[in-house]
Parts: C-alpha cells; structure tokens; sequence
C-alpha cells in the first residue's frame, strides 16, 4: 500500500512534537525529508530533519523537475519534497509522512486523494503559539513574529484537510493523532 500521512500546521502548534511520537511507534510510518535553503536549526543534519541544499542548487532541481512539490513558504526560502524520497520510503514498505506548509499539505492531497490523511494541527490560540515558539529557544525574535504573522492565514486553510488537532493538552493531541492515523492504515 502506498500510503501518506500529510501533516501541516502554522510554526510552533506542535507538528514536529506530534509527528516525532507517531514515528516512534510501530505503526510502519516513515518521514519523508524534505530538501530546503534556510540554515540548519540546532542541533539538525543534512538527511536527518532536511536535506540543506543552497539556493542555487535548489532552483538548479526545481528546473530539473526533481520536486513533486516546492513553495517558497518564507520570502526567499525554499522547501520542497523530492521525489526520489516518496519512492525510498514506498520501496521501504512504509507509510509516508509529510511535514509540509498548509499550501504544500493542500496541493499533496490533491495529488494523492484517498490514499492520503490530511492532517491540520492547530495550537490553542495565536498568543500561546507565540509563547511555544519562544519557548523553543530556536528562533530569533524576527524570525518568531514572522511565523506569528503567516499564522492567521495558515489557520484559514484547516477546514481543507481530512482532521483538525486542536494541541493544547499535549497527550489528548497525541491520543488523538495516533487515533486517527491507526484508522486511516487499518
Ligand atoms: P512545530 O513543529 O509545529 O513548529 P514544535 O513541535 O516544535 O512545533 O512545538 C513548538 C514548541 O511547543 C516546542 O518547544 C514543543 O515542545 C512545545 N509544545 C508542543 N506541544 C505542546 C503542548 N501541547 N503544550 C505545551 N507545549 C507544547
Ligand atoms: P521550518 O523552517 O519550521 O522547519 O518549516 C517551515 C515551514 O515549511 C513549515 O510549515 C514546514 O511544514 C514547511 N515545510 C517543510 N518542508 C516542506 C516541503 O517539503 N514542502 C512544503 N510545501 N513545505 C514544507
């Protein structure tokens, strides 16, 4: 079976946190990687969380039609999904799970409709998701108001995705994701 999760949610709702604890089960889910130009945070590595490319070398795949789907999620940012990582993960067996902007999460279930779950995560309130990103200790003050500020119009694409996550408390949110996800691979 050739199964996608798809998850999308505004910076900061819990995506990652969600996603990370799905994968940690034994549901035979595996993360799709996806390729961008924006530098890495932290502790991340080439191939674990992104493949980092430089600019000029993502435009150099995007023309070579290595993408089934980029966006420019910030102004002059890339992020995409190369194809070659859907058919290591099928070839693996596994469900793919995507971590994709609420555009990327839309354009990605059009493209494989019924053998997708959409997933859309949304934190409480856009005040609290401020308060997790600073939290987070990743970002820099600039970079925090810029998510802050997509994130209202991120949240008006939640009634397109199959499941709304409401993450406020974290364990009903988890609950809530693995349900959903166990009943679409069933
Ligand atoms: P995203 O991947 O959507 O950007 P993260 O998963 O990195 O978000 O979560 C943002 C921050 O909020 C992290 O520090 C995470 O530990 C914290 N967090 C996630 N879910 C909750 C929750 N339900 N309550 C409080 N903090 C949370
Ligand atoms: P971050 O910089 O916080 O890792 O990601 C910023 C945004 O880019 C998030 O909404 C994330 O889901 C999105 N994103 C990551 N990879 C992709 C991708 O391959 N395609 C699209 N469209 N968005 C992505």
């Amino acid at each position: 079976m050739k199964d996608v999760i798809i998850f999308s949610a505004p910076s900061g709702s819990g995506k990652s946190t969600i996603v990370n604890y799905l994968l940690s089960l034994d549901l035979g889910l595996e993360f799709s990687i996806s390729a961008t130009c924006r530098a890495p945070r932290g502790e991340e590595q080439h191939g674990k969380e992104y493949y980092f490319f430089s600019t000029d070398e993502f435009r150099q795949r995007i023309g070579k039609d290595d993408f089934l789907e980029w966006e420019e999620v910030y102004p002059g940012c890339y992020y995409g999904t190369l194809k070659s990582e859907l058919e290591r993960i099928w070839k693996a067996g596994h469900a793919v799970v995507f971590d994709v902007d609420v555009v990327g999460g839309v354009n990605i279930k059009k493209i494989f409709g019924d053998q997708a779950l959409s997933i859309f995560v949304k934190a409480p309130s856009v005040e609290v998701l401020r308060q997790r990103l600073v939290g987070r200790g990743t970002d820099s003050m600039e970079k925090i108001e810029q998510r802050v500020a997509k994130a209202e119009y991120e949240m008006t694409f939640a009634d397109k995705f199959d499941v709304v996550i409401v993450n406020d408390d974290l364990e009903t949110a988890l609950a809530e994701a693995e349900k959903a996800v166990r009943g679409f691979l069933k």
